[in-house]
Protein backbone atom coordinates (compact mmCIF):
# COMPACT_ATOMS: atom_id res chain seq x y z
CA UNK A 1 0.00 0.00 0.00
CA UNK A 2 1.27 3.73 -0.37
CA UNK A 3 1.26 6.13 2.22
CA UNK A 4 -1.22 9.15 1.09
CA UNK A 5 1.12 12.69 0.86
CA UNK A 6 -0.82 15.75 1.37
CA UNK A 7 1.38 18.88 0.21
CA UNK A 8 0.54 22.70 1.20
CA UNK A 9 2.64 25.07 -1.35
CA UNK A 10 2.74 28.23 0.03
CA UNK A 11 4.18 29.66 -3.23
CA UNK A 12 5.43 33.36 -2.23
CA UNK A 13 3.32 33.72 0.61
CA UNK A 14 3.11 34.20 4.39
CA UNK A 15 5.48 36.41 6.80
CA UNK A 16 7.41 34.65 9.31
CA UNK A 17 4.78 35.56 11.64
CA UNK A 18 2.56 34.52 9.95
CA UNK A 19 4.53 31.20 9.38
CA UNK A 20 4.81 30.38 12.91
CA UNK A 21 1.31 31.23 13.82
CA UNK A 22 0.32 28.70 10.80
CA UNK A 23 2.19 25.88 12.24
CA UNK A 24 0.84 26.44 16.05
CA UNK A 25 -2.73 26.18 14.64
CA UNK A 26 -2.14 23.28 12.49
CA UNK A 27 0.06 20.42 14.62
CA UNK A 28 -2.55 20.04 17.12
CA UNK A 29 -5.86 19.80 14.26
CA UNK A 30 -3.63 17.09 12.44
CA UNK A 31 -2.23 15.12 15.61
CA UNK A 32 -4.44 12.03 15.05
CA UNK A 33 -3.47 12.13 10.95
CA UNK A 34 -1.56 9.47 11.46
CA UNK A 35 -1.88 7.04 7.94
CA UNK A 36 -1.25 10.27 5.90
CA UNK A 37 1.99 11.73 4.88
CA UNK A 38 2.05 16.16 5.71
CA UNK A 39 4.58 17.89 4.08
CA UNK A 40 4.51 22.12 4.23
CA UNK A 41 6.25 24.14 1.73
CA UNK A 42 7.02 27.48 3.23
CA UNK A 43 9.23 29.97 1.10
CA UNK A 44 12.99 29.74 1.44
CA UNK A 45 13.61 31.96 4.28
CA UNK A 46 10.96 30.43 6.45
CA UNK A 47 12.06 26.80 5.63
CA UNK A 48 13.99 26.54 8.93
CA UNK A 49 11.49 27.99 11.29
CA UNK A 50 9.05 26.12 10.00
CA UNK A 51 11.07 22.60 9.88
CA UNK A 52 12.23 24.06 13.97
CA UNK A 53 8.45 24.06 15.20
CA UNK A 54 7.41 20.94 13.17
CA UNK A 55 10.80 18.91 14.02
CA UNK A 56 9.61 15.29 16.06
CA UNK A 57 5.73 15.59 14.59
CA UNK A 58 4.09 14.04 11.27
CA UNK A 59 4.58 17.19 9.31
CA UNK A 60 8.01 17.23 7.07
CA UNK A 61 9.27 20.33 5.15
CA UNK A 62 9.67 20.61 1.32
CA UNK A 63 11.82 23.98 -0.75
CA UNK A 64 9.13 25.06 -3.43
CA UNK A 65 12.45 24.72 -5.94
CA UNK A 66 15.78 24.12 -5.81
CA UNK A 67 18.76 24.40 -7.48
CA UNK A 68 21.04 21.38 -9.36
CA UNK A 69 24.45 22.41 -7.82
CA UNK A 70 25.58 22.24 -4.39
CA UNK A 71 27.59 25.45 -4.46
CA UNK A 72 28.57 27.91 -6.56
CA UNK A 73 28.55 31.38 -8.38
CA UNK A 74 24.31 31.10 -8.61
CA UNK A 75 23.25 34.44 -7.19
CA UNK A 76 20.07 33.92 -5.77
CA UNK A 77 20.00 30.38 -6.02
CA UNK A 78 19.52 27.83 -3.04
CA UNK A 79 21.15 24.36 -3.50
CA UNK A 80 19.63 21.29 -2.05
CA UNK A 81 22.53 20.19 0.12
CA UNK A 82 20.91 24.18 2.17
CA UNK A 83 17.55 22.95 1.88
CA UNK A 84 18.56 19.67 3.65
CA UNK A 85 20.64 21.71 5.79
CA UNK A 86 17.46 24.06 6.76
CA UNK A 87 15.79 21.05 7.56
CA UNK A 88 13.68 20.28 4.79
CA UNK A 89 13.59 16.67 3.63
CA UNK A 90 11.30 17.03 0.33
CA UNK A 91 11.91 19.30 -2.59
CA UNK A 92 9.41 20.73 -5.04
CA UNK A 93 10.68 20.47 -8.37
CA UNK A 94 9.43 21.70 -12.16
CA UNK A 95 6.57 23.38 -10.54
CA UNK A 96 3.95 24.92 -13.56
CA UNK A 97 4.95 28.47 -12.25
CA UNK A 98 8.34 27.99 -12.85
CA UNK A 99 8.40 26.43 -16.13
CA UNK A 100 6.03 29.00 -17.16
CA UNK A 101 7.28 32.51 -15.49
CA UNK A 102 11.28 31.22 -15.24
CA UNK A 103 11.83 29.69 -18.22
CA UNK A 104 12.58 26.05 -16.74
CA UNK A 105 13.06 22.82 -19.58
CA UNK A 106 12.31 19.14 -18.77
CA UNK A 107 16.12 19.26 -18.83
CA UNK A 108 16.62 21.54 -16.47
CA UNK A 109 13.85 20.06 -14.00
CA UNK A 110 15.96 16.64 -14.65
CA UNK A 111 19.05 18.02 -12.90
CA UNK A 112 17.17 19.09 -10.14
CA UNK A 113 15.38 15.94 -9.77
CA UNK A 114 19.19 14.01 -9.63
CA UNK A 115 20.75 16.89 -7.54
CA UNK A 116 17.65 16.63 -4.96
CA UNK A 117 18.31 12.81 -5.06
CA UNK A 118 21.49 12.88 -4.35
CA UNK A 119 21.69 15.41 -1.38
CA UNK A 120 18.81 12.94 0.60
CA UNK A 121 15.99 14.96 -0.51
CA UNK A 122 12.51 13.62 -2.11
CA UNK A 123 11.86 15.14 -5.05
CA UNK A 124 8.34 16.05 -5.97
CA UNK A 125 8.36 15.90 -9.32
CA UNK A 126 5.41 18.28 -10.81
CA UNK A 127 4.05 17.80 -14.21
CA UNK A 128 0.94 18.97 -16.58
CA UNK A 129 -0.80 19.95 -19.40
CA UNK A 130 -1.73 24.04 -20.52
CA UNK A 131 -5.23 24.14 -21.52
CA UNK A 132 -4.65 24.59 -25.21
CA UNK A 133 -2.36 21.26 -24.72
CA UNK A 134 -5.59 19.71 -23.17
CA UNK A 135 -8.21 21.41 -26.05
CA UNK A 136 -5.71 20.21 -29.03
CA UNK A 137 -6.22 16.78 -27.16
CA UNK A 138 -1.97 16.40 -26.40
CA UNK A 139 -2.04 16.07 -22.88
CA UNK A 140 -1.08 12.24 -22.64
CA UNK A 141 1.51 13.53 -25.06
CA UNK A 142 2.98 16.08 -22.75
CA UNK A 143 3.00 14.22 -19.28
CA UNK A 144 4.89 11.21 -21.83
CA UNK A 145 7.76 13.90 -22.17
CA UNK A 146 7.30 15.46 -18.98
CA UNK A 147 7.91 12.43 -16.92
CA UNK A 148 10.14 10.30 -19.29
CA UNK A 149 12.40 13.90 -19.69
CA UNK A 150 12.34 14.69 -16.14
CA UNK A 151 13.31 11.22 -15.04
CA UNK A 152 15.84 10.69 -17.28
CA UNK A 153 18.92 8.81 -15.65
CA UNK A 154 16.92 8.37 -12.70
CA UNK A 155 17.23 4.71 -11.37
CA UNK A 156 14.80 2.10 -10.28
CA UNK A 157 16.33 2.08 -6.77
CA UNK A 158 15.07 5.70 -6.41
CA UNK A 159 11.48 5.01 -7.30
CA UNK A 160 10.62 4.62 -3.47
CA UNK A 161 12.08 8.38 -2.90
CA UNK A 162 10.15 10.00 -5.74
CA UNK A 163 6.76 11.48 -5.76
CA UNK A 164 5.32 12.52 -8.99
CA UNK A 165 2.41 15.63 -8.94
CA UNK A 166 0.25 15.90 -11.48
CA UNK A 167 -1.16 19.10 -12.13
CA UNK A 168 -3.19 19.97 -14.83
CA UNK A 169 -2.20 23.94 -15.46
CA UNK A 170 -5.52 24.85 -16.14
CA UNK A 171 -6.56 23.81 -13.28
CA UNK A 172 -3.60 26.00 -10.87
CA UNK A 173 -5.32 28.70 -8.50
CA UNK A 174 -8.25 28.75 -11.15
CA UNK A 175 -10.62 27.11 -9.16
CA UNK A 176 -11.55 25.02 -11.67
CA UNK A 177 -10.35 21.01 -10.39
CA UNK A 178 -10.20 18.50 -13.16
CA UNK A 179 -12.86 15.86 -12.09
CA UNK A 180 -11.76 12.60 -10.71
CA UNK A 181 -11.93 10.35 -14.08
CA UNK A 182 -10.14 12.96 -15.75
CA UNK A 183 -7.28 13.09 -13.05
CA UNK A 184 -7.46 9.22 -12.87
CA UNK A 185 -7.56 8.73 -16.28
CA UNK A 186 -3.88 11.03 -16.49
CA UNK A 187 -2.44 9.23 -13.20
CA UNK A 188 -2.89 5.69 -14.54
CA UNK A 189 -0.91 6.71 -17.83
CA UNK A 190 1.44 7.81 -15.80
CA UNK A 191 1.70 4.97 -13.69
CA UNK A 192 2.20 2.95 -16.66
CA UNK A 193 5.19 4.80 -18.06
CA UNK A 194 6.57 4.22 -14.20
CA UNK A 195 5.86 0.59 -14.54
CA UNK A 196 7.76 0.49 -17.79
CA UNK A 197 10.41 2.55 -17.08
CA UNK A 198 11.15 1.27 -13.83
CA UNK A 199 9.53 -2.69 -13.64
CA UNK A 200 6.11 -3.31 -11.92
CA UNK A 201 6.80 -3.23 -8.37
CA UNK A 202 9.28 0.08 -8.45
CA UNK A 203 6.39 1.91 -10.92
CA UNK A 204 3.48 0.48 -8.27
CA UNK A 205 5.51 1.95 -5.09
CA UNK A 206 5.49 5.51 -6.39
CA UNK A 207 2.84 8.07 -5.12
CA UNK A 208 1.35 10.15 -7.73
CA UNK A 209 -0.64 13.27 -6.36
CA UNK A 210 -2.76 15.40 -8.03
CA UNK A 211 -2.84 19.19 -7.83
CA UNK A 212 -4.94 21.87 -9.08
CA UNK A 213 -7.91 23.44 -6.72
CA UNK A 214 -8.00 21.03 -4.31
CA UNK A 215 -10.46 21.98 -1.62
CA UNK A 216 -11.40 20.02 1.57
CA UNK A 217 -15.15 19.72 -0.36
CA UNK A 218 -13.81 17.23 -3.70
CA UNK A 219 -10.80 15.86 -1.98
CA UNK A 220 -12.26 13.02 -0.56
CA UNK A 221 -13.73 12.21 -4.29
CA UNK A 222 -10.33 12.56 -5.63
CA UNK A 223 -8.63 10.26 -3.36
CA UNK A 224 -11.37 7.49 -4.13
CA UNK A 225 -9.09 7.01 -7.53
CA UNK A 226 -7.04 4.33 -7.75
CA UNK A 227 -3.85 6.13 -8.61
CA UNK A 228 -4.32 9.21 -7.32
CA UNK A 229 -2.12 8.68 -4.11
CA UNK A 230 -2.65 12.04 -2.32
CA UNK A 231 -2.84 16.31 -3.33
CA UNK A 232 -0.16 19.13 -4.04
CA UNK A 233 -2.62 22.05 -2.55
CA UNK A 234 -1.89 25.78 -3.27
CA UNK A 235 -4.34 28.42 -1.87
CA UNK A 236 -6.26 25.85 0.53
CA UNK A 237 -3.16 25.08 1.82
CA UNK A 238 -2.43 28.69 3.04
CA UNK A 239 -5.19 28.51 6.68
CA UNK A 240 -4.32 25.85 8.97
CA UNK A 241 -8.14 25.24 9.19
CA UNK A 242 -8.53 24.00 5.27
CA UNK A 243 -5.52 22.31 5.32
CA UNK A 244 -5.97 20.27 8.01
CA UNK A 245 -9.76 19.62 6.79
CA UNK A 246 -7.57 18.09 3.69
CA UNK A 247 -5.19 16.07 5.52
CA UNK A 248 -7.95 14.08 7.14
CA UNK A 249 -10.45 13.29 4.39
CA UNK A 250 -11.22 10.46 5.34
C1 LIG B 1 -0.18 24.42 -6.68
O1 LIG B 1 0.33 25.49 -6.42
O2 LIG B 1 0.55 23.44 -6.87
C2 LIG B 1 -1.64 24.31 -6.74
C3 LIG B 1 -2.16 23.17 -7.07
O3 LIG B 1 -2.37 25.45 -6.44
P1 LIG B 1 -3.97 25.52 -6.16
O4 LIG B 1 -4.29 24.44 -5.17
O5 LIG B 1 -4.18 26.90 -5.60
O6 LIG B 1 -4.65 25.30 -7.46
Amino acid sequence: MRTPVIAGNWKMYKTAQEASAFVREFLPLVADADRVETVLAPPFPYLATVAALTRGTRVGVASQNVHFADEGAYTGEVSPRMVRDAGAAYAIIGHSERRQYFLETDGFVNRKVRAALAAGLVPILCLGEMLAEREADRTIEVVERQIRDGLAEVPASAAGRIIVAYEPVWAIGTGKTATPAQAQEVHAFLRGRLKQLWGDEAGHSVRILYGGSVKPENIASLMAQDDIDGALVGGASLSAGSFAKIVKYR
